[in-house]
């Protein structure tokens, strides 16, 4: 256990034995009067790598090169970029090859994705989900559930933390799993709870679910480059995520998917297709009858966004250089040093400042309930050059990202925080 202080020197220190500490000059930190930006939403957008150019300038290049021809002739043909991604992808989210494909965007996959795996009947239709779950994630739920004619308020089982708390209880979800064993159909929940920075137990819950005959499925747009995942081992039926939060693809850029290999040859499954999902050997005969690729490839619908994907590789590249492991262990590092300093200044400031993420299921993001302050607050961090995530009335959320915030990152974040309070 390190013995942490409150100095500039020791922070210092720390970036200077970090074996990640060089990677934060690969990527543009944003500017305030000339300094450095405390950035702490890289949960929300991550920062741009100084590669990224020189990727999308690559195929930008080619594209005025070779035209239509750059599908075959370019460094990374476009016909097949998508393919070039998967093995770096599927090590990140801990899949076989065949089980990830990067492809649309979050919200769109997790449609394509309920459309094969909610299949609700008569009998069983229950969605399990988290209560406030991210509202695109609401949406895309309730709407699914009227497509089928099921009501939502019958349907759409959320799990709540108790009364007066932050966090929700497993046992709560596996009552509910219990409860609801003869009409649940899926269960679909966030890897971390969005606004908590709650990490769920999915190996567990995919059990229950399992037990209890539903499908599992996770939205891990706060999962993925943030936390050791084993989506095969864990036996997850589907999950999808975005690359431009933790894993710094740019902004709206393409989302990930994964379908675990036992459902890949269920050729009886529905999906809505596209020439995409075809076999490769035979989709440029164009016949009528769709003839499905056996792996999650054949949830894809559309050629590739290959500007996008350029964006994603560049990022993907520095992950695969560095690898979770090593990431995560910073990670710990510096939530735990985050923590640390609020409880410093908690120690003069009569404990006005709460964490509220629970300190054994957490991945880099912390979030603290600033009691007795509000709006201004928030306005004066940005001023002092603190980019947090603020949610109403009083939550600040703040990822120190291990690939490249630093100690010294979290010092000053405490510094300005202290002197505002
Ligand atoms: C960021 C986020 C989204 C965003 O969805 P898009 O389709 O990428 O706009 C959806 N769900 C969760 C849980 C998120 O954190």
């Amino acid at each position: 256990m390190t013995q942490f202080l409150n100095t500039i020197e020791f922070a210092q220190e720390l970036d200077s034995k970090s074996p990640l500490n060089a990677y934060r000059k690969k990527f543009y930190i944003p500017q305030n009067k000339g300094k450095d930006m405390v950035y702490f939403t890289g949960n929300s957008l991550g920062l741009q790598p100084k590669t990224t150019k020189d990727y999308i300038q690559q195929e930008l290049d080619d594209w005025a090169t070779f035209g239509v021809e750059g599908h075959f002739l370019a460094k990374n043909p476009w016909m097949s970029y998508h393919e070039i991604l998967t093995d770096k992808t599927a090590k990140i989210v801990g899949a076989l090859p065949t089980e990830v494909v990067m492809m649309n965007q979050l919200t769109v996959n997790l449609h394509l994705l309920m459309v094969s795996f909610y299949r609700p009947t008569k009998q069983r239709y229950k969605i399990l989900c988290e209560a406030k779950a991210f509202p695109s994630d609401q949406y895309a739920l309730q709407s699914q559930v009227k497509f089928h004619g099921f009501d939502i308020n019958d349907a759409l089982i959320e799990i709540a933390p108790r009364d007066g708390e932050y966090e929700v209880r497993h046992e709560d979800i596996y009552k509910a799993i219990e409860e609801n064993k003869e009409s649940l159909a899926l269960i679909m929940i966030g890897g971390v709870n969005y606004f908590s920075g709650q990490v769920f137990d999915m190996k567990s819950i995919v059990e229950a679910g399992h037990k209890a005959g539903a499908i599992v499925g996770f939205d891990l747009a706060h999962g993925a480059g943030n936390l050791k995942l084993a989506l095969h081992d864990w036996n997850v039926d589907f999950a999808a995520w975005c690359s431009y939060k933790y894993l710094n693809a740019g902004p709206g850029s393409v989302s990930g998917a994964f379908v675990h290999e036992k459902h890949h040859k269920n050729t009886e499954l529905p999906l809505f297709a596209g020439w995409w999902g075809h076999d490769k050997a035979t989709r440029f005969k164009m016949d009528r009858e769709f003839k499905p690729i056996e792996s999650v490839e054949r949830w894809q619908l559309s050629n590739a966004p290959i500007l996008s994907m350029a964006s994603y590789k560049a990022s993907l590249d520095i992950f695969d250089e560095v690898g979770m492991d090593q990431l995560i262990e910073k990670s710990k590092l510096l939530t735990g040093y985050l923590e640390f300093i609020i409880n410093e200044i908690n120690k003069q400031k009569n404990n006005c400042l709460e964490i509220i993420t629970p300190k054994e299921n957490r991945g880099c993001q912390v979030s603290i309930v600033a009691h007795g302050q509000g709006r201004a607050l928030y306005d004066k961090l940005i001023e002092n050059g603190v980019i947090p995530d603020w949610r109403e009335p009083n939550v600040i959320r703040c990822a120190p990202v291990p690939m490249y915030n630093s100690f010294e990152d979290i010092y000053r974040f405490g510094e300005i925080l202290h002197q505002l309070l």
